[in-house]
């Protein structure tokens, strides 16, 4: 028989290793998964409250907006809050415009920041923008603060692309403006980087990301970007959009880059639907990075789409269930249970593909479809443990789950105190 060709993602590109508040970016470290704010960053508390929620969900690195001398003065007040509570994640400072002086007015802000990201595009204009760049990398400098020089598609350095323009015109055969236009996006960081260099910031302390809002101009300049620089890369789609659209468009862009070896860090940038929650952004990242067999952040639910074989929603509801309950666990779990962020639980409507998945799976449950014997066999790591019925699957499966996860994984010393501990919704 023909051995199949291994289409597993290609190696990761070699970049320098960046720390970030301790946490490293690039080289051998697994890719990132970051996220930002919308809350008003001089409002402490707000932001205090999602800063947490965004890193008990799963975010390594967090980015606040730093616009003005209130929310400058705020971040050390915030650091504090964190620290308090126990939540340890950097924070990240979003620059434009202003930051020079936001950094001269409150040293106690870029002292408390574990990275200051800055926008190329946006830091001044002609002879100024080389002072207040200057100035930033000099905070960045003084602090020991690394930087994120964070180039954007919607406020691109008109200048740069200006002189680029003007080049590209004089050619013989001009390049389309399209093309001229990712260009600039990838001069303008490479510059910016070199620039930063030569004021005094270290190689080993820049992260450079160039986001656009469209999926096929992401990939060609993360690619230019990443044959030319050995700086660790930012992925994300900006502007990304709402729901489905923002889930697809972002997961299209980076899963191609990803699977070439390309990024190591990601933000996954949804717009909330209104009242939505922040942290799909960060449960989306993590499921594009899982998915792709990159890492592993929490049990993977296995779940059939349903059909006319099925017209109960039982399925859909312990389905959901047990993702959201294996979720909610895992602040937990991951400490007491190592390696139960590798399990798979699959969930399944009927026995067309019902016992065969769940045998594929650590453990599985295949509910009865219409017209079967009401009764839902268990699979535990390939064989048929025992049969439920009646009206408390969905309780007893959970239990089962918990047991296995407690005699699989359970070495570390105290774990058997952990379920005790585990709080998280149970439905
Ligand atoms: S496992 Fe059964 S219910 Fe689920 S999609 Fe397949 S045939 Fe339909």
């Amino acid at each position: 028989m023909d051995c199949l060709p291994n289409y597993g993602p290609a190696a990761r590109r070699r970049s320098t290793g960046v720390s970030i508040g301790g946490r490293m970016v690039g080289a051998d470290a697994p890719i990132l998964v970051q996220s930002m704010t919308n809350t008003d960053t001089a409002d402490v508390a707000a932001t205090v409250e999602q800063v947490s929620a965004l890193a008990v969900a799963g975010s390594e690195v967090v980015r606040i907006t730093v616009n003005n001398a209130e929310a400058a003065a705020a971040v050390p007040v915030i650091r504090e809050a964190l620290d308090r509570r126990g939540i340890n994640v950097p924070l990240v400072g979003d620059f434009h415009f202003n930051g020079h002086r936001l950094l001269a007015q409150h040293p106690a802000c870029a002292e408390a920041l574990a990275k200051l990201r800055i926008n190329p595009g946006n830091v001044g204009k002609g002879a100024r923008r080389d002072e207040q760049f200057a100035t930033m990398i000099d905070f960045a400098c003084r602090y020991d603060k690394p930087v994120r020089i964070g180039v954007n598609w919607g406020s691109l350095d008109q200048e740069l692309l200006a002189r680029l323009m003007d080049e590209n015109s004089r050619l013989s055969r001009p390049r389309d403006a399209a093309v001229v236009m990712r260009a600039a996006l990838v001069t303008s960081a490479l510059e910016s980087a070199q620039q930063a260099e030569s004021l005094g910031l270290a190689h080993d302390r820049i992260v450079l990301s160039c986001k656009v809002s469209g999926v096929q101009d992401l990939i060609a300049v993360y690619r230019d970007l990443a044959a030319r620089c050995d700086y660790p890369l930012h992925l994300g789609l900006t502007e990304a959009g709402m729901g489905s659209k923002g889930i697809v468009a972002s997961t299209a862009a980076m899963a191609v880059l990803l699977q070439e070896g390309i990024g190591d860090t990601i933000r996954v940038s949804l717009t909330p639907e209104p009242g939505g929650d922040r942290t799909r952004e960060v449960i989306v990242a993590q499921e594009l990075l899982q998915t792709m067999g990159l890492r592993s952040f929490a049990p993977l639910v296995i779940a059939c789409p349903g059909c006319g074989r099925t017209t109960s929603t039982v399925f859909q509801e312990l389905a959901n269930r047990i993702q959201g309950y294996l979720r909610a666990q895992m602040p937990v779990w991951r400490d007491h249970y190592p390696g139960v962020e590798n399990m798979h639980v699959a969930v399944m409507g009927c026995v067309v593909n019902g016992p065969g998945e769940s045998k594929h799976a650590n453990i599985g449950i295949s509910l009865p479809g219409s017209g079967e014997t009401p009764v839902a066999p268990v699979f535990v790591d390939g064989e048929k443990t025992v049969t439920l019925k009646g009206a408390n699957i969905a309780e007893e499966f959970q239990r089962i789950v918990d047991e296995y996860v407690r005699t699989r994984y359970g070495n570390a010393p105290d774990a058997g105190t952990a379920q005790a501990g585990a709080a998280g919704p149970q439905g």
